[in-house]
C-alpha cells in the first residue's frame, strides 16, 4: 500500500455531507481539480484548470475523512474529472481500508482509466451530454465516442450506475433529445435522469420541456427529473 503522503490527488473542494450524490448512502464529496472538457454550462469552472494543485492535499483530505468514520457510509469522487488523477486507484484503496464505500462521477472522457477503476468502486454516475455524434457542441471539442466507450464499459461491468443529462435549452430540441435516447436504448440502457439547465449568470433553472421529455420517453422507459 502506498503511503498517504506519497499519493498526489489534487482536491479542489469538499462537500462534507450529502444524501443525494451516492444513492442510499450518507457521503462526502471530494471534488477533484482539472477537466479536459469545457462544457458550455459548467458550474464548476474554478475546478477546470488541471495545472493547479487544488485547495487541499490528499494527506489533509484523508486525515479529515478518518474523522468521519462511523458518521458517513461513503465517499464520492467528483470534479472536474476525477479520472484525470492518475493515483485515483490508490486513493480509492485507502478509502476502502477505512471502511467507506466509493462512488465516482465522471464525464466518460477516459474510458481506459475508467476500466481500471470500475472494479474498485460501488457505484458510478455517468454524464450524458448529447447524442454521441454531437458531443463537441456541448463539450467545446470533447469527443462523444469516448463517452460511448465508457458507457459500454460500465454496462459490461455490471456495476450499479446512473446516467444523467443536463438539458441545455439552447441545444436540445425534441429531435436531438430523441436521437440521444435512441442511441442509449440501442446500447441496452433503459433509464435516464434529466437535470435542469441552470443559467451561469443568474443561476435560475429552466425546466425541461414536455416535448423533450416525451421524445426521450419514446425510447427509454424510465425517465426521471431532478429538480
Ligand atoms: S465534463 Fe463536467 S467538469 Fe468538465 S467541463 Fe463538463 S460539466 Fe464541467
Amino acid at each position: 500500500m502506498v503511503a498517504v503522503d506519497n499519493i498526489d490527488i489534487h482536491v479542489g473542494g469538499i462537500t462534507p455531507f450529502t444524501t443525494i450524490d451516492f444513492p442510499g448512502r450518507l457521503a462526502a464529496v471530494i471534488f477533484c481539480q482539472g477537466c479536459p472538457w469545457r462544457c458550455r454550462y459548467c458550474h464548476n469552472r474554478h475546478l477546470l484548470e488541471s495545472g493547479e494543485a487544488g485547495q487541499y492535499s490528499w494527506n489533509d483530505t484523508f486525515r479529515w475523512l478518518e474523522t468521519r468514520r462511523g458518521l458517513l457510509d461513503g465517499v464520492v469522487f467528483s470534479g472536474g474529472e476525477p479520472l484525470l488523477q492518475k493515483q485515483l486507484p490508490e486513493a480509492i484503496g485507502q478509502i476502502h481500508q477505512n471502511g467507506f464505500e466509493v462512488a465516482l462521477h465522471t464525464s466518460g472522457v477516459y474510458p481506459e482509466r475508467l476500466s481500471k477503476v470500475l472494479p474498485l468502486i460501488e457505484w458510478v454516475g455517468l454524464d450524458i451530454k448529447a447524442p454521441f455524434d454531437e458531443y463537441e457542441l456541448i463539450t467545446g471539442g470533447g469527443n462523444g465516442q469516448r463517452a460511448k466507450d465508457s458507457l459500454i464499459r460500465i454496462l459490461d461491468s455490471g456495476k450499479d450506475f446512473e446516467l444523467r443529462c443536463t438539458v441545455d435549452p439552447l441545444f436540445f430540441n425534441p429531435d436531438n433529445a430523441g436521437k440521444m435516447a435512441r442511441q442509449l436504448m440501442e446500447l441496452g440502457v433503459s433509464h435516464l435522469v434529466l437535470q435542469p439547465y441552470r443559467d451561469l449568470v443568474n443561476r435560475r433553472t429552466q425546466a425541461v420541456s414536455k416535448e423533450i421529455i416525451a421524445s426521450i420517453e419514446q425510447f427509454l422507459p424510465v425517465v426521471k427529473q431532478r429538480h
